[in-house]
């Protein structure tokens, strides 16, 4: 943990310019990071971990009157106990460090995303899904406390019986209900340390879809890939990989090795990724994969994090950058037909593109998944606002079918469009109110959405 003096860029020092991981939209803003951040926060109006959410969320609105707090210096473990899996840590907790330090003592998290660059705050803010969602659920659904600092100032202890509105609005609220201190999480005990994975590649849409649901049946952690830029029959067809943490028997006599990984060294030029170039990748990606069934025992993290292998991807962009659209909807082929039709005819282009079966609602008032399928693609951004009336066309898809986009992706819904998504809208604006009376908490996000008043 390096020593680091808090800092807060007092007024007169120039603001610094921040963006999400898709680079898109930049916003300058002050920042203040340090150990402590009981006292960071007073004047703060947002905080912010690794910044991996791919839109405006974690950026201060442009009017911002205060720093954003960035909380990964902030990442002691203050309490473990090996009998119940039961962890407190600071907000600023990297799943990369929990990994490191607990997985070789049988531990992990009962939910991972994409990415172990994540802080706990982070995780909490989103209420994140991972690949094992139809059965474990979000992240919060193992969150016991939170010590979380409101908008009116006071530091409080809250969970599922100690005022429970801030706590399940605080669950994929996108810190705008208060600044994470400190996250009490229940972690899951593991046999052994390796994945026990599978995978098939199937034609078309219709085939992926089938064999994801009947995978997610009887595999606890399932997810597609697919080829976005094959029409006609072709289109939507990919690769289903399911897995589950390996037993001691299937555990290898020598450890599986993790993949090295490398960093994309500059901003590759804008416009480098596009439709002829995905077509290509997409195709060679979808080849690569044999036909029959393959079956192995790998390293976790070339399972949950296979993207941190190439370190600062995003940069493969360019500096306009890529917004990711993910939304979830009933698991119907023909409805993923028709929004790939348009994904295809209004020029969108993406190599990684994620398809996942979800369970249950989360807890959280806002908490994205519901049950059905969900969708993420990878946009560029182009010069002429095409990307985001694509983007919005989607989402006036998935609205007109029922479903909602994953607020920690967004950064193109209207305010709107975010209420037609969100049923529980006026119920979680009830709690911030009460929370945060003079509406202090504030992000790029929130004032977009019509969050912050
Ligand atoms: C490659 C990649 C793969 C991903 N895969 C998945 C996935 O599979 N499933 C999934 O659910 N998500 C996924 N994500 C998204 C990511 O998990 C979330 O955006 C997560 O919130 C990022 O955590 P962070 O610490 O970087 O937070 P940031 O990006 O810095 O912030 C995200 C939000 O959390 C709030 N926040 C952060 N810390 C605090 C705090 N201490 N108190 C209050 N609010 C706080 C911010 O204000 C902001 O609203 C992926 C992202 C990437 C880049």
């Amino acid at each position: 943990m390096p020593d680091e003096t808090p800092t807060t860029n007092p007024s007169g020092l120039a603001p610094e310019s921040l963006t999400g991981w898709g680079r898109y939209p930049a916003i300058e803003g002050h920042t203040a990071r340090g150990e402590d951040l009981e006292a960071l926060s007073r004047s703060a109006v947002l905080s912010r971990g690794l910044g991996r959410a791919y839109g405006d969320s974690a950026l201060p609105p442009r009017d911002a009157a205060g720093p954003v707090v960035v909380t990964p210096l902030a990442d002691r473990i203050l309490a473990f106990d090996e009998r119940t899996g039961v962890l407190r840590a600071e907000a600023g907790l990297s799943l990369a460090t929990l990994r490191e330090l607990l997985l070789p003592r049988g531990w992990f998290t009962p939910v991972s995303p994409g990415t172990r660059h994540v802080t706990l705050g982070g995780m909490v803010a989103a209420d994140i899904h991972g690949k094992n969602h139809h059965v474990a659920g979000c992240f919060g659904r193992h969150v016991r406390a939170l010590k979380i600092r409101t908008g009116d100032g006071e530091v409080r202890e809250i969970g599922r019986d100690r005022e429970p509105e801030l706590f399940f609005a605080t669950l994929g609220g996108m810190g705008l209900t208060g600044h994470v201190l400190e996250v009490e999480v229940t972690l899951e005990r593991i046999e052994t340390p390796w994945i026990y994975e599978e995978s098939e590649r199937r034609p078309n849409l219709e085939a992926v879809i089938e064999t994801l649901a009947e995978a997610s049946a009887s595999w606890p952690m399932t997810v597609a890939w697919i080829d976005t830029s094959a029409r006609g029959a072709a289109m939507g067809r990919g690769i289903v990989m399911r897995g589950r943490w390996a037993t001691k028997d299937e555990a290898p006599a020598r450890p599986p090795r993790k993949n090295p990984s490398v960093r994309v060294p500059f901003d590759f030029p804008s416009g480098l990724v596009n439709p002829v170039t995905i077509k290509l990748l997409n195709a060679l990606y979808y080849r690569k994969h044999s036909r029959r069934k393959v079956a192995h025992v790998v390293h976790p993290e070339t399972y949950f994090w296979q993207l941190d292998l190439l370190d600062e991807w995003n940069r493969g962009f360019g500096r306009r950058g890529f917004t990711q659209f993910q939304c979830v909807l009933p698991s119907s082929a023909a409805l993923y037909r028709e929004l790939l039709e348009l994904f295809q005819r209004m020029g969108g282009c993406s190599f990684v593109t994620v398809f996942k079966d979800c369970g249950e609602a989360g807890e959280g008032m806002l908490s994205f998944p519901q049950r059905g399928t969900s969708l993420a693609v990878d946009i560029p951004m182009r010069k002429d606002g095409a990307t985001q009336a694509l983007v919005s066309a989607m989402i006036d898809v998935v609205i007109a079918n029922g479903g909602r986009v994953y607020l920690a992706k967004d950064a193109v819904a209207t305010a709107a469009q975010f209420r037609r998504m969100y049923p529980r809208w006026e119920e979680w604006m009830q709690v911030r109110r009460k929370y945060d009376p003079h509406g202090r908490l504030r992000s790029a996000q929130g004032v977009r959405l019509g969050l912050c008043e």
